[in-house]
Protein backbone atom coordinates (compact mmCIF):
# COMPACT_ATOMS: atom_id res chain seq x y z
CA UNK A 1 0.00 0.00 0.00
CA UNK A 2 1.07 3.33 -1.02
CA UNK A 3 0.14 6.32 1.21
CA UNK A 4 0.02 9.92 0.57
CA UNK A 5 0.48 12.32 3.95
CA UNK A 6 -0.21 16.14 4.07
CA UNK A 7 -1.92 18.35 7.14
CA UNK A 8 -2.67 22.19 7.50
CA UNK A 9 -0.43 22.75 10.62
CA UNK A 10 2.46 22.25 8.90
CA UNK A 11 5.28 19.90 8.11
CA UNK A 12 6.77 20.43 11.05
CA UNK A 13 3.80 19.62 13.78
CA UNK A 14 3.91 17.10 15.79
CA UNK A 15 0.55 15.23 14.85
CA UNK A 16 1.90 14.84 11.27
CA UNK A 17 4.98 13.07 12.43
CA UNK A 18 3.40 10.49 14.85
CA UNK A 19 0.86 9.92 11.47
CA UNK A 20 3.80 9.47 9.55
CA UNK A 21 5.98 6.96 11.91
CA UNK A 22 2.80 5.16 12.80
CA UNK A 23 1.75 4.82 8.80
CA UNK A 24 5.37 4.07 8.16
CA UNK A 25 5.01 0.80 9.47
CA UNK A 26 2.46 -0.41 7.54
CA UNK A 27 2.64 1.49 3.73
CA UNK A 28 4.87 3.21 1.89
CA UNK A 29 4.54 6.56 2.39
CA UNK A 30 4.98 10.21 0.85
CA UNK A 31 4.94 13.28 3.26
CA UNK A 32 3.54 16.70 1.44
CA UNK A 33 2.58 19.25 3.85
CA UNK A 34 2.51 23.25 3.88
CA UNK A 35 5.39 25.04 5.23
CA UNK A 36 3.94 26.61 7.66
CA UNK A 37 0.69 26.37 9.38
CA UNK A 38 -2.26 26.99 7.42
CA UNK A 39 -4.76 26.08 9.66
CA UNK A 40 -8.54 27.51 8.11
CA UNK A 41 -7.30 27.50 4.50
CA UNK A 42 -10.46 25.46 3.61
CA UNK A 43 -9.53 24.23 -0.15
CA UNK A 44 -7.73 26.92 -1.42
CA UNK A 45 -5.30 26.82 -4.10
CA UNK A 46 -2.35 29.55 -4.64
CA UNK A 47 -2.99 30.82 -7.99
CA UNK A 48 -1.76 34.08 -7.83
CA UNK A 49 2.70 33.48 -7.69
CA UNK A 50 4.49 30.04 -7.84
CA UNK A 51 4.77 27.32 -5.51
CA UNK A 52 7.88 25.70 -4.64
CA UNK A 53 8.67 22.17 -3.51
CA UNK A 54 11.21 21.35 -0.81
CA UNK A 55 12.57 18.51 1.45
CA UNK A 56 13.24 18.17 4.95
CA UNK A 57 15.78 16.02 6.25
CA UNK A 58 13.42 13.68 7.64
CA UNK A 59 11.86 13.16 3.97
CA UNK A 60 8.98 15.19 4.16
CA UNK A 61 8.37 17.32 1.38
CA UNK A 62 7.16 21.10 2.42
CA UNK A 63 5.44 23.67 0.18
CA UNK A 64 5.19 27.45 0.20
CA UNK A 65 1.08 26.58 -0.19
CA UNK A 66 -1.82 25.32 0.99
CA UNK A 67 -2.80 21.80 2.33
CA UNK A 68 -4.69 21.68 -0.98
CA UNK A 69 -1.56 22.94 -2.91
CA UNK A 70 0.30 20.11 -1.41
CA UNK A 71 -1.81 17.13 -2.50
CA UNK A 72 -2.45 18.92 -5.50
CA UNK A 73 1.39 18.90 -6.42
CA UNK A 74 1.59 15.26 -4.84
CA UNK A 75 -0.50 13.75 -7.62
CA UNK A 76 0.17 15.89 -10.37
CA UNK A 77 3.51 17.10 -10.60
CA UNK A 78 6.92 15.07 -11.28
CA UNK A 79 5.94 13.27 -7.44
CA UNK A 80 2.92 11.63 -9.30
CA UNK A 81 4.94 8.30 -10.28
CA UNK A 82 4.37 7.35 -6.25
CA UNK A 83 0.46 6.88 -7.20
CA UNK A 84 -1.02 6.56 -3.71
CA UNK A 85 -3.87 4.50 -3.07
CA UNK A 86 -4.97 6.29 0.05
CA UNK A 87 -4.55 9.70 0.66
CA UNK A 88 -4.46 10.64 4.66
CA UNK A 89 -4.17 14.06 6.44
CA UNK A 90 -3.30 15.59 10.17
CA UNK A 91 -3.17 14.39 12.81
CA UNK A 92 -4.63 17.89 13.07
CA UNK A 93 -4.21 20.08 16.18
CA UNK A 94 -7.70 20.40 17.18
CA UNK A 95 -11.43 19.35 16.44
CA UNK A 96 -12.88 19.27 12.87
CA UNK A 97 -16.44 18.64 13.56
CA UNK A 98 -19.95 20.00 12.55
CA UNK A 99 -19.84 23.14 10.00
CA UNK A 100 -15.57 23.03 11.05
CA UNK A 101 -15.06 20.92 7.77
CA UNK A 102 -16.13 23.66 5.49
CA UNK A 103 -12.92 25.91 7.27
CA UNK A 104 -10.64 22.96 7.37
CA UNK A 105 -7.38 22.76 5.65
CA UNK A 106 -7.33 19.23 7.09
CA UNK A 107 -10.02 17.97 5.62
CA UNK A 108 -9.14 20.01 2.61
CA UNK A 109 -5.96 17.87 2.12
CA UNK A 110 -8.31 14.53 2.31
CA UNK A 111 -10.84 16.19 -0.24
CA UNK A 112 -7.92 16.94 -2.91
CA UNK A 113 -7.14 13.66 -2.87
CA UNK A 114 -10.80 12.38 -3.18
CA UNK A 115 -11.65 14.67 -5.67
CA UNK A 116 -8.78 12.88 -8.13
CA UNK A 117 -10.51 10.12 -7.37
CA UNK A 118 -8.86 8.28 -4.31
CA UNK A 119 -9.79 7.10 -1.32
CA UNK A 120 -8.92 10.27 1.37
CA UNK A 121 -9.29 9.99 5.14
CA UNK A 122 -8.77 13.61 7.58
CA UNK A 123 -7.54 13.32 10.96
CA UNK A 124 -8.00 15.79 14.13
CA UNK A 125 -7.62 15.24 18.20
CA UNK A 126 -10.71 17.01 19.59
CA UNK A 127 -8.35 18.90 21.88
CA UNK A 128 -5.59 21.31 20.90
CA UNK A 129 -1.90 19.99 22.93
CA UNK A 130 -0.85 17.28 21.48
CA UNK A 131 -1.79 15.19 24.47
CA UNK A 132 -1.76 11.31 23.54
CA UNK A 133 -0.64 12.52 19.72
CA UNK A 134 0.52 8.82 19.65
CA UNK A 135 -2.41 6.96 20.65
CA UNK A 136 -4.04 8.60 18.23
CA UNK A 137 -1.68 8.02 15.75
CA UNK A 138 -1.74 4.25 16.66
CA UNK A 139 -5.65 4.31 16.32
CA UNK A 140 -5.29 6.03 13.14
CA UNK A 141 -3.07 3.43 11.83
CA UNK A 142 -5.60 0.95 13.01
CA UNK A 143 -8.44 2.52 11.33
CA UNK A 144 -6.36 2.28 8.27
CA UNK A 145 -5.86 -1.16 8.53
CA UNK A 146 -8.57 -2.08 8.95
CA UNK A 147 -10.41 -0.35 6.02
CA UNK A 148 -13.63 0.20 4.95
CA UNK A 149 -14.82 -2.80 3.49
CA UNK A 150 -18.47 -2.22 1.91
CA UNK A 151 -17.94 0.96 0.98
CA UNK A 152 -17.63 2.42 -2.31
CA UNK A 153 -14.66 3.87 -3.38
CA UNK A 154 -13.73 6.73 -3.59
CA UNK A 155 -14.81 7.53 -0.07
CA UNK A 156 -13.73 10.62 2.00
CA UNK A 157 -13.66 9.97 5.68
CA UNK A 158 -13.72 12.51 8.29
CA UNK A 159 -11.95 11.00 11.57
CA UNK A 160 -12.37 12.92 14.56
CA UNK A 161 -9.58 10.97 17.93
CA UNK A 162 -10.48 12.44 21.89
CA UNK A 163 -6.96 13.16 23.38
CA UNK A 164 -6.95 9.89 25.80
CA UNK A 165 -4.87 6.93 25.86
CA UNK A 166 -4.72 4.22 23.20
CA UNK A 167 -6.09 1.80 25.72
CA UNK A 168 -8.99 4.14 25.96
CA UNK A 169 -9.38 4.44 22.40
CA UNK A 170 -11.83 1.60 21.86
CA UNK A 171 -15.17 2.77 20.61
CA UNK A 172 -15.23 3.67 16.81
CA UNK A 173 -18.56 5.32 15.67
CA UNK A 174 -20.02 6.00 12.43
CA UNK A 175 -21.67 9.66 12.72
CA UNK A 176 -23.14 12.61 10.94
CA UNK A 177 -21.79 15.97 11.42
CA UNK A 178 -23.32 18.29 14.31
CA UNK A 179 -23.69 21.70 13.97
CA UNK A 180 -22.33 24.65 16.05
CA UNK A 181 -23.73 28.16 16.75
CA UNK A 182 -22.17 30.78 14.83
CA UNK A 183 -19.11 31.65 15.43
CA UNK A 184 -17.86 34.88 18.09
CA UNK A 185 -16.99 37.71 16.57
CA UNK A 186 -14.09 39.39 15.63
CA UNK A 187 -11.73 40.56 18.36
CA UNK A 188 -10.96 44.48 17.65
CA UNK A 189 -7.25 45.56 19.19
CA UNK A 190 -4.59 47.92 17.89
CA UNK A 191 -1.24 46.89 16.59
CA UNK A 192 2.04 48.11 18.26
CA UNK A 193 1.64 51.42 16.08
CA UNK A 194 -1.97 51.72 17.06
CA UNK A 195 -4.13 50.79 14.35
CA UNK A 196 -6.98 49.35 14.73
CA UNK A 197 -6.40 45.37 13.73
CA UNK A 198 -8.98 42.52 14.07
CA UNK A 199 -8.62 38.87 15.25
CA UNK A 200 -11.13 36.33 13.76
CA UNK A 201 -12.67 35.18 17.01
CA UNK A 202 -13.19 31.16 18.33
CA UNK A 203 -15.59 28.73 16.91
CA UNK A 204 -19.21 29.05 18.28
CA UNK A 205 -20.42 26.04 20.79
CA UNK A 206 -22.62 23.00 19.62
CA UNK A 207 -25.78 23.89 18.92
CA UNK A 208 -26.51 20.07 17.13
CA UNK A 209 -24.85 17.27 19.36
CA UNK A 210 -27.74 15.61 19.59
CA UNK A 211 -26.78 11.67 19.44
CA UNK A 212 -25.32 9.97 16.06
CA UNK A 213 -23.25 13.03 16.01
CA UNK A 214 -19.65 13.78 16.03
CA UNK A 215 -19.97 16.03 18.76
CA UNK A 216 -21.77 13.44 20.85
CA UNK A 217 -19.62 10.57 20.26
CA UNK A 218 -16.38 12.16 20.94
CA UNK A 219 -17.84 13.70 24.28
CA UNK A 220 -17.71 10.22 25.19
CA UNK A 221 -14.54 9.16 24.75
CA UNK A 222 -15.48 7.45 21.35
CA UNK A 223 -13.18 7.72 17.81
CA UNK A 224 -15.86 9.73 15.74
CA UNK A 225 -15.79 8.80 11.84
CA UNK A 226 -18.12 10.48 9.39
CA UNK A 227 -18.51 9.82 5.85
CA UNK A 228 -18.82 13.08 3.84
CA UNK A 229 -19.73 14.52 0.68
CA UNK A 230 -19.22 17.19 -1.84
CA UNK A 231 -22.01 17.90 -3.66
CA UNK A 232 -23.55 21.01 -2.14
CA UNK A 233 -26.82 21.18 -3.85
CA UNK A 234 -29.65 21.69 -1.42
CA UNK A 235 -32.18 18.97 -3.65
CA UNK A 236 -35.17 19.99 -1.30
CA UNK A 237 -34.89 23.36 -2.62
CA UNK A 238 -34.82 22.49 -6.36
CA UNK A 239 -38.94 22.67 -6.71
CA UNK A 240 -39.24 25.94 -4.42
CA UNK A 241 -36.52 27.74 -6.63
CA UNK A 242 -37.81 26.89 -9.95
CA UNK A 243 -41.35 28.13 -8.14
CA UNK A 244 -40.14 31.19 -7.35
CA UNK A 245 -38.44 31.82 -10.57
CA UNK A 246 -41.75 31.52 -12.29
MN1 LIG B 1 -4.81 22.71 11.75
Amino acid sequence: MKILISNDDGYLAPGLIALADALASIAEILVVAPDSNRSGSSNSLTLERPLMLNQAANGFYYVNGTPTDCVHIALTGDLAPFKPDLVVSGINQGQNMGDDTLYSGTVAAATEGFLFGLPAIAFSQVHHGWEHVDAAAKAARDIVLRGFEGMSKPYLINVNIPNLPYAQLTTRVATRLGRRHASEGVIKTQDPRGRDIYWIGPPGAARDAGEGTDFYVTERGGISLTPLQLDLTHAAQLKALQQALG
